[in-house]
């Protein structure tokens, strides 16, 4: 499990990578939509509430105008200076008809005259009471005559006033006409032309002078001032609790409507009532917002691929610089020297290349100065140089795998020779070759004493038996190829124990030196001297017969009885055996010869020469 975890390491990182990046987009993406939403009601509500104060603006207005044109009017003039039945009969006829517009319903008018007394209610028959005692404006307003407009709450519902004093030809005035709309028209009007249902709440605080309610409906205490209002809407306001809908600071969701709330105020800025939108929140439209959001959708999905895209990236080139390294270390822990080759040059050294070129301080500069390692090859007889029968050594080691390749290349004057391996580097956009260099300088140096070492006495420096028999073989068979004489000397020192026995073990070594000394100094080149045994040496002379061998012996055991003090202890004499091959003659049969007339020149009292003829 934790292996495949570790092998699917980065897979694993970009789906949790994926993963968070989705989270947070999700999450950015709802917290934008619920901006934007947010944003959208905001404008809604805003476009609501200039609605709603349009409507109420348009319906002073209009009241206004209502008011002041009937001021003009001559019979309301004769109605408050001589108040009859026939006037009062004609104006209700008047009022009448101007309620059948929709922009008037509810239509109340009062005529007051100088004296604060109420000449006509168009609500209601009752007349002739004081109103200055109930009403203070009224009398405020009888003191110095204007035009006034207010809202305000009375005992019947919340209304427009609209108060013109009235005057005649002679500028005199006459009385106040007062002119009562109610809101019921202007929220009809809201529904009928935007398509938003309302309900008008008048503020608690009026719950009580609220006697004679036109429309009788309360929600907790606040007074439902239009007329109509729809009972589910009723209902909602009821469960969300109409205070909190009044005190709410701006729109309030509640599914499916988005409730937005206006107060209405009068002159002084009081808050008289609340009027309640309820909208569909399905009729909203969104379609700015959701091309934002698709907008904001494709950006930020567009910069979490990027993100991503950069992030694998990273990844890939971190892992790429991993490997480099880890192989980067491994082929400079190597100790041979790697040389990697695009054909003719070089394109990276490890760093035993540098240690051994040492004129190159990095990769960069030897691959700079550098055109190809055969360069350096020695042209030398034995060794691979930069061309081998006509082919370009690489080719030559690729095509020749078989064979061991060497090159000598020479440093300060120190011969260096390496062993070379050609390997093609495969799954490489490049065909490149990895070159193998191996010093073998020191091997080669070992494997050449230790031939020497095979062949040679230590003690003389002569050959040993090994080398002596291979020579006499050698020799044997050149001798019968050529048809040329051979013939071997066979002397081994006299009472050699005793000078042992006198001098030391040691002085024996040196005597054994000197004699050896002595022999080598009568020899040719191609003569071969071998220590045979102890004390005993044997001598190959090619094309040398039985009679120049035996000359050779007589010097030779001259040379070593002539061996002064300086070299020798003592006088030091040799027996010598002498005999020549002959056609019958195996090696075996010739060093049994020799070896009989060695004998011979013991038994005949030392220090002589003996020959033993062929057939003896
Ligand atoms: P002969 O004249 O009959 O040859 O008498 P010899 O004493 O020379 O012969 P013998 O075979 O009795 O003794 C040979 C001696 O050579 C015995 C041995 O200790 C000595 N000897 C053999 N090899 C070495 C060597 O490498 N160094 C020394 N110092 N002595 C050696
Ligand atoms: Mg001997
Ligand atoms: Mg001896």
């Amino acid at each position: 499990m934790a292996d495949l975890v570790r092998k699917y390491r980065y897979s694993v990182l970009l789906v949790v990578l994926v993963a968070i990046a989705v989270v947070i987009a999700t999450f950015i993406y709802g917290y934008a939509e619920q901006k934007l939403k947010r944003q959208v009601f905001q404008e809604y509500q805003q476009q609501t509430a200039d609605k709603v104060h349009g409507l109420i603006e348009n319906q002073q207005h209009s009241s206004k105008t209502l008011a002041m044109s009937l001021a003009e009017n001559p019979f309301i003039e004769d109605l408050l200076v001589r108040p009859n039945e026939e006037l009062r009969s004609k104006l209700s006829n008047l009022v009448t008809h101007i309620n059948t517009h929709d922009g008037f319903k509810n239509l109340w008018v009062q005529l007051i005259n100088v004296e604060g007394h109420s000449i006509y209610r168009s609500w209601t028959g009752k007349v002739g009471d004081d109103l200055t005692d109930i009403r203070p404006e009224v009398g405020t307003l009888l003191q110095a005559p204007k035009m006034t407009q207010t809202i305000s709450v009375g005992r019947f519902s919340l209304t427009f006033k609209s108060i013109v004093p009235v005057v005649n030809d002679k500028n005199h005035f006459l009385g106040l006409i007062e002119v009562i709309t109610q809101f019921t028209p202007l929220v009809d009007r809201l529904r009928e032309q935007n398509g938003i249902d309302s309900i008008l709440l008048t503020d608690k605080r009026y719950r009580k002078q609220l006697t004679k309610a036109i429309t009788g409906q309360f929600v907790d205490d606040y007074y439902v001032t239009n007329d109509g209002a729809k009972s589910d809407l009723l209902a909602l306001v009821q469960h969300l609790g109409a205070a909190n809908l009044v005190n709410a600071q701006g729109y309030v969701v509640s599914e499916p409507y988005l409730i937005t709330r206006v107060p209405v105020q009068n002159e002084y800025h009081e808050n008289l009532a609340y009027w309640l939108t309820f909208t569909d929140i399905g009729q909203i439209d969104f379609t700015q917002t959701t091309w934002v959001l698709q907008k904001y959708l494709v950006i930020s999905l567009s910069i979490i691929l990027l993100l991503l895209l950069l992030f694998m990236l990273y990844m890939s080139k971190h892992q790429s610089d991993r490997e480099k390294r880890y192989y980067r270390q491994i082929i400079d822990s190597v100790s041979d020297i790697i040389y990697i080759a695009n054909g003719s040059r070089g394109v990276d050294v490890n760093r035993h290349f540098l240690e051994f070129f040492k004129e190159y301080d990095s990769v960069e500069s030897v691959l700079e100065q550098y055109d190809c390692i055969s360069d350096a090859f020695e042209e030398e007889e034995g060794f691979l140089t930069k061309q081998v029968n006509g082919q370009y050594w690489l080719d030559y080691v690729l095509n020749h795998p078989k064979e061991s390749h060497r090159v000598k290349i020479v440093r300060d004057g120190v011969p260096h020779i390496f062993l070379i391996k050609v390997k093609p580097m495969r799954g490489l956009k490049e065909k490149l070759y990895n070159v193998l260099m191996q010093d073998v300088t020191q091997i080669e140096e070992y494997e050449k004493e230790l031939k020497t070492l095979t062949v040679t006495d230590e003690l003389t420096g002569a050959g040993n038996r090994l080398a002596c028999n291979q020579a006499l073989e050698k020799e044997i068979q050149r001798s019968r190829r050529y048809h040329t004489p051979v013939s071997i000397i066979m002397y081994d020192i006299d009472h050699f124990k005793k000078v042992n026995d006198t001098y030391g073990h040691d002085v024996g070594d040196k005597v054994l030196v000197e004699v050896t000394k002595a022999t080598q100094q009568l020899l040719r080149n191609t003569d071969v001297l071998c220590r045979y045994g102890g004390e005993e040496f044997l001598i190959i002379l090619p094309e040398t017969d039985e009679h120049e061998a035996y000359q050779i012996a007589q010097r030779l055991k001259e040379a070593i009885n002539s061996l002064t003090a300086i070299d020798v202890p003592t006088q030091i004499t040799v027996s010598l055996g002498v005999a020549e091959l002959t056609k019958w003659d195996t090696d075996n049969t010739l060093l049994k010869r020799v070896d009989k007339a060695l004998y011979k020149a013991k038994q005949n009292g030392r220090d002589r020469v003996e020959v033993v003829a062929q057939g003896n």
